[in-house]
């Protein structure tokens, strides 16, 4: 027999080794694994058969079953559905390792439970936890039937089935179970298991269940069997010696038949009544629906009437899949159904991307059966559902935010997913900015709501502001916040590099302006004799400011007096609608490929001088004494570095900016600059202070 064998993808092989020697208790959930596997390729066949009936050719009953055959110790599944041609063998079953392989092997390693192996797409593996050896019989329309073998070990087999009855169409897995696991043979214990964990599959279950019944019969075995359901095992007759029964020519027999039990009756759980469900059926219902291990952390049922009729199930997960951003993977999390019908798991224009982490069920019933993914693009009754689905989220969101530690998890593990959301989703703009949370200069540890930063807002202040940076700490003491700071307003701290891009989109929220404290023409509430004072400053200062503008050229775009700085000497502004630093950071980080594009968005930067700040006094002093003087042109340029750093950019040329600082040290130090280096230096006295004019220099300087 031309039987082949493959070695297995090398993480796949380690993945076996661990499912079989890790010492793990809940053995039980490869029958949650298998199910799932079967209704899937269920699924595959249904979808197929609605623009193609024929593929039903090879079998219209739709049906997953279960058969415990204690003599041989064989569990054995079988499904018909879709079905595995022998390249479907080879590489779904062994050679080609998905990315969650890994990732499984990761997480376990780092205190993950193995029920959560479905999760991560490698279920079918699990059957090694109660299997010494698994075969995989596989049929489908497109080729033989062909037998899938392997007892790990680093390899497995694959055989034309010349042996076994044909399957039809579909896949029956045989489990042989290992010596202590035949418990999964028992009756009671599978029900058990496929009422806890497969409850709302949506096709039957069947257990091959035996029965011994005594039946009274005419003494004639033919009679017998003429009576025999199609799904019965031949009988096994025994005579009953009986005197009676002999006179009436009939005879008792004990009879040992097969039945098909079926265990999974209740009806879709969306097409029941809200109130009678209860929170254990909603968690059952999501945990087969999803694999997740968890529960859900919030739920909602509802159904839509009118023009449009369906009903749905959302639910929101606890915590982000390991890979919700990977965007190569498909999305599928919401079924699409029609009247009770499963069209598929995929369909994209159900919900939007960003609310890609929301996991349930829609059933239509306006929506063709036979639809195509191609035709359900343009289908306005989709839309439809669709906007009706988004509205749901919302509130839904709404409802956690109700709940403090709710919404904490919720934000932690979706909040990515709400700014996404700002971005992409113009309609829904503000009622997703209310499910934001940032940090602020007036919490501490807490994240605050945009709301919530209105209440706190001092009455002549107007508009919301905010900062945006790499962490707290580089942003907490900015000197962007001095000012308002003292003010008493309120300042936010965006610290995710996706803050920025959403903010800017959201632009106002409940008509107070969203402004960016690092940006150009900020104007900050002020008192006329504020702005009085403001004004005369910067016509006492001009002079400053054009010497300063002179001495560093174009590294600068303007330089002006500043309204928002108390203490520093200096900031650098970026223009309104150009990148902040902090956009100018996470760009080149991601090394933008168009540079024009770059250049022309990078920061125009305007350097802005604190009036207040001795340093710039002594310098424009020392400006109207003597333009030319070259020490200044150093301090400018000294100035305009330090600036750079505490504003958030970083330096072009940090080996010139080092020398400068260096220079700085030696006249601190009193040490001459012509002076060569000393081979080697003996005791080297600190001199005493020298003038007075460049010690207090170096002590503003620190
Ligand atoms: P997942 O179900 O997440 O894809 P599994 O490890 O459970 O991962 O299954 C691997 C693959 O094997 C499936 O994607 C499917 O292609 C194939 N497969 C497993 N069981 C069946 C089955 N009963 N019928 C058809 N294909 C199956
Ligand atoms: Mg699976």
């Amino acid at each position: 027999m031309a039987t082949e064998s493959f070695g297995f993808q090398a993480e796949i092989s380690q993945l076996l080794d661990l499912i079989i020697n890790t010492f793990y208790s809940n053995k039980e959930i490869f029958l949650r694994e298998l199910i799932s596997n079967a209704s899937d390729a269920l699924d595959k066949i249904r979808y197929q058969s609605l623009t193609d009936p024929s593929v039903l050719d090879s079998g219209k009953d739709l049906f997953i079953r279960i058969i415990p055959d204690k003599e041989n110790k064989i569990f054995s599944l079988r499904d018909t559905g879709i079905g595995m041609t022998k390249a479907d063998m080879v590489n779904n079953l062994g050679t080609i390792a998905k990315s969650g392989t890994k990732g499984f092997m990761e997480a376990l390693s780092s205190g993950a439970d193995i029920s959560m192996i479905g999760q991560f797409g490698v279920g079918f593996y699990s059957a090694y936890l109660v299997a010494e050896r698994v075969q995989v019989i596989s049929k489908h329309n497109d080729d033989e039937q062909y037998i899938w073998e392997s007892a790990a070990g680093g390899t497995f087999t694959i055989t034309p089935d010349t042996i076994n009855p044909p399957l039809g169409r579909g896949t029956e897995i045989r489990l042989y179970l290992k010596e202590d696991q035949l418990e999964y043979l028992e009756e009671k214990r599978i029900k058990d298991i496929v009422k806890k964990h497969s409850e709302f599959i949506s096709y039957p279950i069947q257990l091959a269940v035996t029965k011994e019944v005594e039946k009274e019969v005419e003494d004639e075995e033919e009679a017998v069997e003429e009576e025999e359901e199609e799904d019965k095992e031949k009988p096994k007759v025994e005579e009953v010696d009986d005197e009676e029964d002999k006179k009436k020519k009939t005879k008792k027999i004990k009879e040992k038949t097969v039945e098909n039990e079926e265990l999974n009756k209740t009806k879709p759980i969306w097409t029941r009544n809200p109130s009678e469900i209860t929170p254990e059926e909603y968690g059952a219902f999501y945990k087969s629906l999803t694999n997740d291990w968890e529960e859900h952390l919030a739920v909602k049922h509802f159904s839509v009437e009118g023009q449009l009729e369906f009903k749905a199930i959302l639910y929101i997960p606890k915590r982000a899949p390991f890979d919700l951003f990977e965007s190569k993977k498909k999305r599928n999390n919401i079924k699409l159904y029609v009247r009770r019908v499963f069209i598929m798991d995929d369909c994209e224009d159900i919900i939007p991307e960003y609310l890609n982490f929301v996991k349930g069920i829609v059933d239509s019933e306006d929506l063709p059966l036979n639809i195509s993914r191609e035709t359900l693009q343009q289908n306005k009754i989709l839309k439809v559902i669709r906007k009706n689905i988004v509205k749901k989220c919302m509130d839904l969101f709404s409802e956690i935010a109700e709940d403090q530690d709710n919404f904490s998890k919720f934000y932690e593990a979706f909040g990515k997913n709400m700014k996404l959301g700002i971005h992409e989703d113009a309609q829904n703009r503000s009622k997703l900015a209310e499910f934001l949370r940032f940090y602020s200069t007036k919490s501490s540890d807490e994240m605050t709501s945009l709301k919530d930063y209105i209440t706190r807002m001092p009455e002549v202040q107007k508009n919301v502001y905010y900062l945006t940076g790499e962490s707290l700490s580089a942003v907490k003491d900015s000197p962007f916040l001095e000012v308002l700071k003292k003010k008493g307003f309120e300042v936010l701290l965006l610290v995710d590099p996706i803050d920025e891009y959403a903010i800017t989109q959201l632009k106002e929220f409940d008509g107070h302006k969203l402004i960016c404290v690092s940006k150009e023409g900020l104007e900050l509430e002020e008192t006329e004799e504020e702005k009085k004072a403001r004004e005369e400053e910067a016509t006492q200062f001009e002079d400053l400011c054009k010497a300063v503008k002179e001495a560093l050229g174009d590294k600068v775009e303007k330089v002006v007096v500043s309204n928002r700085i108390s203490d520093s000497p200096c900031v650098l502004v970026t223009g309104q609608f150009g990148w902040s630093s902090n956009m100018e950071r996470i760009m080149k980080a991601q090394a933008l490929r168009d540079s024009s594009m770059s250049s022309y968005m990078a920061s125009k930067k305007t350097l802005e001088l604190n009036p207040h700040n001795p340093i710039v006094k002594e310098l424009k002093n020392k400006v109207s004494e003597d333009k030319a003087d070259k020490g200044i042109r150093d301090l400018t340029y000294l100035l305009f570095e330090t600036a750079l750093l505490t504003s958030g950019f970083s330096l072009d040329d940090p080996t010139s900016f080092a020398k400068r600082i260096h220079r700085m040290i030696a006249l601190g130090l009193d040490v001459d600059e012509d002076e060569s280096v000393p081979a080697a230096s003996s005791s080297v006295d600190v001199p005493p202070p020298a003038e007075a004019a460049s010690a207090s220099a170096m002590e503003e300087i620190d």
